[in-house]
């Protein structure tokens, strides 16, 4: 079995105004850090308007499509924080990046691989049904939930999401889906200011893990063993998926926890432990944040690097 990496130069094309940490070149170095580990390759389809619209609105999709500029910038999110801009070429971007995490669970789910790393952005998570936010347009990995539930039949599918933001989107989207299970950890306090761990969902399908400023590896491995993995034990996902930010890093400008690459590296070792006990290997992992372009490109490519040793 094998290890499978979803891309698109498309996803280099969504460029963002100098001043935004979004930026192509964080995918760029992710990629270079990529090259010469054992994968597979694999082009991201664009996603189908049909599958968008599993959580996103018919309205909020023309709103998107709408707001593409003939040349500079348009900001989506002038209530949230200022973040969130398309340009020319970011739409392609956006339908492959829900396209990819698809992909990658079609070859997970077919046997074809063990697991899979969608190399892709923009991230996802902070996008709600009919609301961009955080650099995010479409919820990526909630979208690639409802595909496994909808499109293959799995029963349940878990996502973990280990960004240092609060992954709101991903919470919101599946807030009533009880085959899903949505853990997600954060610094708290910070931005978007949710997270609270009295946010469970409509059916006790949520659970939050927020992470004092501050605090390190140690704090992270203790709370994960304490409050992620036996809810994901108990909840025996059929599939688990990945929202894989980076920005926890010590190195990252954008939070204040001080993890290491080794910590990333424990944490998906663990991950692959869950998926080799409820669901056969298979792990479907998503960029999404990381801003310390170096730091990024580091813990990225030691994430990929354990899923190719599990997977062999
Ligand atoms: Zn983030």
């Amino acid at each position: 079995m094998a290890t499978g990496l979803v891309t698109h130069p498309d996803c280099l094309a969504h460029v963002t105004p100098a001043h935004v940490h979004e930026q192509p070149a964080r995918l760029a170095l992710v990629l270079q850090a990529l090259e010469g580990l054992p994968v597979f390759r694999y082009a991201a389809p664009l996603a189908s308007d049909d599958s968008i619209l599993t959580l996103h609105t018919p309205a909020y999709l023309d709103h998107i499509r709408a707001s593409v500029p003939a040349e500079g910038f348009t900001m989506l999110d002038p209530d949230t924080d200022e973040e969130t801009f398309l340009s020319p070429s970011s739409l392609p971007a956006l339908f492959r990046t829900v396209g990819g995490v698809q992909k990658a669970i079609d070859l997970v789910l077919s046997g074809e691989l063990t697991n899979a790393f969608a190399a892709v952005r923009p991230p996802g998570h902070h996008a709600e049904r009919e609301l961009p936010m955080g650099f995010c347009f479409f919820g990526n990995v909630a979208l690639g939930a409802k595909y496994a539930l909808g499109h293959h039949g799995l029963a349940r599918v878990a996502i973990v999401d280990f960004d240092v933001h609060h992954g709101n989107g991903t919470q919101a989207l599946l807030w009533d889906e009880p085959r899903a299970l949505v853990i997600t950890s954060q610094q708290m306090p910070l931005w978007p200011d949710t997270g609270d761990v009295s946010e469970t969902g409509a059916h006790d399908n949520v659970v939050n893990v927020p992470l004092a400023p501050g605090t390190g590896g140690k704090a992270m491995r203790d709370a994960y063993e304490a409050r992620v993995f036996p809810r994901l034990d108990a909840f025996r996902p059929e599939l688990l998926l990945v929202s894989a930010g980076f920005d926890c890093h010590a190195a990252d400008p954008l939070s204040d926890l001080a993890w290491v690459e080794e910590d990333y590296e424990w944490l998906t070792h663990r991950l692959c432990d869950i998926a080799d006990r409820h669901c056969g290997g298979r792990m479907v992992s998503t960029l999404e944040g990381g801003y310390d372009l170096d730091a990024l490109a580091a813990s990225a490519a030691t994430h990929v690097r354990v899923l190719t040793e599990r997977s062999g």
